[in-house]
């Protein structure tokens, strides 16, 4: 048949330059230790920095609030899928995040994909101009794209070109939106410059901080706390399947802002609302995060950044700067990361192995992501593993060279 042999011919095409993807199915909880395809494994590629995913008291909360309110919500928010489970946990996020966010009201998504859309939809309507970071996230992009405003990209952290922009732009009104922390990079967006700018010419700042919330902050309030930053125009998505351990996200605002969102994102609107017990787990989360245990588990995962970003002694590869607990190592060449990431899963090391699209062309990368679930010593072996296997490429290479 035509139609699937085109498709064969596109994953053939893909497979030649590696650049097919395959799924690894894990077989346990997801911690630091994990099973995954039959073989016992520490984790280095998940976004559960803080271990709240196989937290007791957040499994507990969760089986709670399925007995309290059931396997699913049953309908969309605004028909009658809003329980008081959401509505709890609303009013909790606001809190948490009112030292920053004046008059704060907060709004839980199903994803944090699905808050990006929302968020960038609704207020990039068709007399609005967006202007998107070069790094954004794939779903800031598809937001944007879906948006009905013009769209611009101003380059990665070139907040003068975007100043030139806004100064050029016409459109009533005017929307800017940043990651904070990089997904694939693991820096962080120079905010306060970025803000200053969107005060001076009337913007929206949209910041995902999906890598900083939980993680960034004294609190856990993220990126926000870390800069201490407060204003009007910002608007803020933080995600609660990375640090919160369990699944969705939220926008925190002004409450006119989160009105605007209740009444037009079609992304929050038409979609079925999250479990119940989800929120309700959420809760648990939230406090921990927010009290002493989180901020010990912050202060142990920042120690184990530290040891990483130090403990790496690389000749080939290139470990990129940052302070997050997203610790890319850029290989290059997308079949010699293949291998090197191979060589790590053989040694029970799962890191991530991202390719282009989701980076450019020629840095691929291992993405290693730290958890205050990992211990001293899980650490410790994966850098001395990683600079084995650099020692070795290098070596490699000098004899391909005398040869
Ligand atoms: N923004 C960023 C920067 C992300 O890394 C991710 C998830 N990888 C998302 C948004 C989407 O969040 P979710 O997984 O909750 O859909």
């Amino acid at each position: 048949m035509p139609l699937l042999q085109a498709l064969q011919e596109e994953l053939a095409a893909l497979d030649a330059q590696h650049l097919i993807r395959r799924r690894r199915t894990v077989n346990s909880a997801h911690g630091a230790n994990l099973r995954a395809d039959g073989q016992d494994l520490i984790a280095f590629c998940s976004n559960d920095y803080l271990g709240l995913a196989t937290h007791p008291e957040v499994v507990q909360a969760l089986q709670k609030g399925a007995s309290l309110y059931g396997a699913g919500s049953g309908a969309s928010h605004l028909i009658s899928g809003h329980s008081r489970a959401h509505a709890a946990l609303e009013q909790r996020l606001a809190e948490f995040m009112a030292p920053d966010i004046a008059h704060a009201r907060a709004l839980y998504f199903c994803t944090g994909y699905m808050a990006n859309q929302a968020v960038i939809t609704a207020l990039a309507g068709k007399d609005a101009a967006v202007f998107s970071e070069a790094l954004n996230h794939a779903s800031i992009i598809d937001g944007v794209r879906l948006a009905r405003g013009t769209a611009q990209v101003f380059p990665h952290k070139d907040y003068a070109a975007l100043e030139k922009m806004l100064k050029e732009c016409t459109a009533q009104k005017r929307v800017v939106v940043t990651d904070s922390v990089f997904s694939m990079d693991g820096n962080i967006a120079d905010l306060p410059p970025l803000l200053a700018l969107c005060e001076q010419y009337d913007a929206w700042l949209i910041v995902d901080d999906a890598h900083g919330f939980g993680v960034l902050g004294e609190n856990g309030r993220g990126v926000l706390e870390h800069f201490g930053l407060q204003s009007p125009n910002l608007v803020y998505m933080g995600t609660l399947g990375k640090a919160a351990g369990v699944g969705g996200a939220f926008v925190a605002a002004h409450e006119t802002v989160i009105e605007w969102l209740i009444q037009k994102a079609r992304a929050y609107i038409y979609t079925t609302a999250a479990a119940p017990a989800l929120a309700h787990a959420l809760l648990t989360s939230i406090d921990i995060i927010s009290g002493d245990e989180g901020r010990e588990r912050r202060a142990h995962l920042n120690k184990l950044i530290g040891m990483f970003s130090h403990g790496l002694n690389l000749q080939m590869w290139e470990l990129m700067p940052s302070v997050t607990a997203v610790q890319p190592v850029v290989i290059g060449e997308n079949a010699a990361m293949l291998n090197i990431a191979g060589s790590l899963l053989n040694q029970g090391y799962w890191v991530g192995a991202i390719r282009p699209p989701t980076v450019a062309p020629g840095t691929a990368r291992l993405r290693v992501t730290l958890s205050a679930a990992h211990s001293d010593i899980q650490v410790h072996q994966l850098i001395q593993a990683i600079n084995r296997l650099d020692q070795m490429s290098h070596v490699a290479q000098c004899f391909a060279e005398v040869a």
